[in-house]
Order: C-alpha cells, then sequence, then structure tokens
C-alpha cells in the first residue's frame, strides 16, 4: 500500500521543517517527504493542499479507565477517541482500579491496546509510583519499568510526604525513569471545588486556593533540583506555579509541564451556573493567570498541551456541583480548542502548535514519535489537521464511552481529519469528500 499526501504543509518541529509539499507512505514507514516526491504507484493519492502535514500528536496525560471502571471509558473507546482526535501515541494514567502497579497490569494494557479492536495508537502506560497509589510505599519501580512503563505518577493522590517524594525520586534517578507529578497540597485543598477567590464566596462553594498548587509544584520542582530527578508537572493552572516552574527551569532542574485546553480557555466565570462539567482539578483559575499561562506558552515555560482526557458516565456527572467528580473529556477536542485559541489568536505559529501537541511530549518521555523523518518511529505516525475547518464540537458524536465535555456546542475552528499510525487509523468524513483525489 502506497499513500502519497500531496502538496501540504509539512511541519516537524524535531528537523524544524515547515515548508510545502508531500509526503509517500508506503508498507507502514515514511520513506519520503519534500518539494517533489515520486508519486508512481501510488494507491491512493491525496490532496492536502491548505492542510497541515504533522507527526502523529502525543498526548501524555490520558486516563483510559481500565481496568475497573469501564462504565466510563475502555481501552478500545479511548484509544479511538483518540486515533479520532489526530493522536498515534497517549499515555495511561495509572489511576484505575486497581492501580498499576504490578507487571502483570502493564502487560494487560500491553495486549489490550495491542487488539485489533482498539484504535491503532501507540498505549504508552504510566505506572503507579506508590502501591496502590496510597502515598507511603514505593511500587516496585524496576519492576514496572521492565514491564514498559515511561513514567510513574500517582495523578489524583500526590504524594503528601516531602520524605516520601524524596525516596520516590531519589529511586527514580537510579531507574532513569520520570515522575509525573498532580501538584496539590490536599490540607489547603481538601474539601474545595473551584478555585477560592470573590466567585467561589459569592456562589458558596468552598474553595481550592492557588497556593495549594503552588505549594507543591515549588516542593517537587525542589526536590528535583536537588536529586536530579526528571519531573514533569501535570496541568499547571495559575500564573505562580508557571513562575515557580520558570524558576526551577532557570536553575537547571530537569522539570518539564504540561497545560490543559481548559485552563488556556476557560476560567472560574464558568463554575457560575453550577454546571458540574466545569468541574475540574486544578480548577478553572481567573482571566490573570490565562494571561501569564499563554505567555508562558509562546515563550516555552510551558512544554506542551495535553488532554488529562478524564471520562465519567452520565449518571456520575449529573449531580449536585459539589459532588461531581473532577475532570473532564478532551482527546476530540484538543486540536479544535488548541488551534481556535491559540494558533488563530497568534499566541503560537503553526510550528509551536505541533511542537506542543506532538514534538515536545515525545521527546519529554522519550517516546518513539513526535517527527516524520523516516525511521526515527517504529512505524509512520502522521496527522493531517485543516486549520481553516470551520465546525460544532458536538460530544455526543465522538468515540469516547463518556460525554462530559465543557466544549458542547462550541465553535472551532481547526480539525484532525486523518490519523496514520502504520496504516490509517481515521479519517474525518468531511475530508474525503473534499480531498480524495484518486484511488489506484
Ligand atoms: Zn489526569
Amino acid at each position: 500500500m502506497k499513500t502519497v499526501l500531496k502538496n501540504g504543509r509539512i511541519l516537524d518541529p524535531a528537523q524544524d521543517l515547515d515548508m510545502v509539499g508531500s509526503l509517500v507512505v508506503e508498507d507502514d514507514q515514511v520513506i519520503e517527504f519534500g518539494a517533489k516526491v515520486d508519486a508512481r504507484g501510488a494507491d491512493e493519492v491525496i490532496d492536502c493542499t491548505g492542510l497541515w502535514i504533522a507527526p502523529g500528536l502525543v498526548d501524555l496525560h490520558v486516563h483510559l479507565r481500565e481496568p475497573g471502571e469501564e462504565h466510563r471509558e475502555t481501552i478500545v473507546s479511548g484509544t479511538q477517541s483518540a486515533a479520532a482526535g489526530g493522536y498515534t501515541t497517549i499515555c495511561c494514567m495509572p489511576n484505575t482500579n486497581p492501580p498499576l502497579d504490578s507487571p502483570s497490569l502493564i502487560d494487560f494494557i500491553m495486549d489490550r491496546s495491542a487488539s485489533p479492536e482498539a484504535g491503532g495508537v501507540f498505549v504508552a502506560p504510566v505506572g503507579a509510583l506508590t502501591l496502590g497509589n496510597r502515598g507511603d510505599q514505593l511500587s516496585d519501580l524496576a519492576a514496572l519499568k521492565k514491564a514498559g512503563i515511561v513514567a510513574a505518577s500517582d495523578e489524583e493522590a500526590p504524594i503528601q510526604s516531602a520524605l516520601v517524594m524524596t525516596r520516590a525520586m531519589e529511586t527514580c534517578v537510579q531507574l532513569d525513569l520520570p515522575i509525573m507529578a498532580h501538584c496539590e497540597e490536599t490540607s489547603l485543598s481538601d474539601g474545595g471545588c473551584m478555585n477560592e477567590g470573590a466567585m467561589s464566596a459569592m456562589l458558596g462553594l468552598k474553595g481550592m486556593p492557588r497556593t495549594s498548587e503552588e505549594i507543591m509544584v515549588m516542593r517537587n520542582c525542589l526536590i528535583s533540583l536537588h536529586t536530579g530527578c526528571q519531573l514533569h508537572i501535570l496541568r499547571v493552572s495559575t500564573w505562580g506555579a508557571v513562575e515557580m516552574i520558570r524558576q526551577a527551569k532557570y536553575l537547571g532542574a530537569p522539570v518539564t509541564c504540561e497545560i490543559c485546553p481548559h485552563h488556556f480557555s476557560l476560567t472560574e466565570d464558568a463554575v457560575g451556573e453550577f454546571n458540574p462539567l466545569f468541574k475540574t482539578t486544578p480548577p478553572l483559575r481567573t482571566q490573570v493567570d490565562i494571561d501569564i499561562l499563554l505567555q508562558a506558552l509562546s515563550d516555552g515555560t510551558i512544554d506542551c498541551i495535553a488532554s488529562d482526557h478524564s471520562p465519567y458516565a452520565n449518571y456520575e456527572v449529573q449531580v449536585p456541583f459539589e459532588e461531581a467528580p473532577f475532570g473532564m473529556v478532551g482527546l476530540e477536542s484538543v486540536v479544535g480548542v488548541t488551534l481556535t485559541n491559540l494558533t488563530h489568536r497568534g499566541i503560537l505559529s503553526p510550528l509551536e502548535t505541533v511542537r506542543k501537541l506532538s514534538t515536545a511530549p515525545a521527546q519529554i518521555l522519550r517516546l518513539e514519535a513526535g517527527t516524520i523523518k523516516p525511521g526515527d518511529t517504529p512505524v509512520a505516525q502522521v496527522t493531517v489537521i485543516d486549520p481553516e475547518l470551520e465546525w460544532t464540537f458536538d460530544v455526543q458524536k465522538t468515540f469516547s464511552k463518556a460525554k462530559n465535555s465543557p466544549f458542547q456546542g462550541m465553535k472551532l475552528k481547526g480539525k484532525a481529519v486523518m490519523t496514520m499510525c502504520g496504516s490509517e487509523i481515521y479519517r474525518d468524513a468531511r475530508f474525503d469528500g473534499r480531498r480524495l483525489v484518486s484511488v489506484g
């Protein structure tokens, strides 16, 4: 099978490449790209005029909910959702039931994600940093690494003891294993459900202060600095957290961080109608935070964009705001929200947009992804994005089992229209109609 993507804007930050040209995928590999390619014998030539040809997108922060929470999402539905969102590689978080703290569970994830009914994307598991995500005793991280984890995390149950986190980082630096940390000092935030401030006071809801996030970001950055352990900070949300990370990087700490689309697109004002779809941790903050987060995205302090895809069943979110779980789905809205709110507003160039969504996350966890360069990935990972496509996000039409999205009904500009991971794993119907040139 030979497919030619013709006359697109090829964007590959790994090669500092931004050019108009064509790309050839044959027998699951990129074999050639450039201004002129050999299209002879192609089974299909696809006109990509006006479209981006990018490395397959990489999401470091996805909850697939399996094992144990299949009423929310499964590895099959979650990976299909990823493919439709333009992703070819995703990392799945360990806070499942049971948590991913043993090699047999990692084997299970690998097997299920490679099954024929799954979405065809690579799934790189993140292991539980402590047994049962309980925050005290470290998991057998050496065995987990051998089984294939790419990082370790306690995600939504962040380690509160500075001593345990220090031991964890000392261990992980020996194993060359990055730690992904959700930063929350829970003595400050316990029982809270939105950003603490005038808005929470007005609504009569218990707030989660920004200091809860910032103190833990600072603590973890300091332990990283002094142990040398690679630290990736999950979903930053406050200007203070960003300033801590900026300082840690300046001091030479091996620290990176991500942001989620809801944190750069929505403020605490959205909570005003008590809609549980807007409940997340860390909570939606303020416009002042967003202004500085945008600056940090464009100056590189924030390394990448992740979805924190957090599926819940309808009955779990159709409850009073205080009782609702934290989190929202995201895999199929990230590209649209990012292009609409960052690229089309001049915050990120097209090349920098692709860097945040693909190359940078791949480099952070040293995943074989994030570039179209032949031979640098096990198979071709390519995503075609229509940056000008205007569409309305309808979560009911997504592949995810869950429908808890704060972006429902939002008008977006930009969409992933085709995803290839070895072979083609997703094609948008609109793209099929408009762009197909010939089938040999
Ligand atoms: Zn998460």
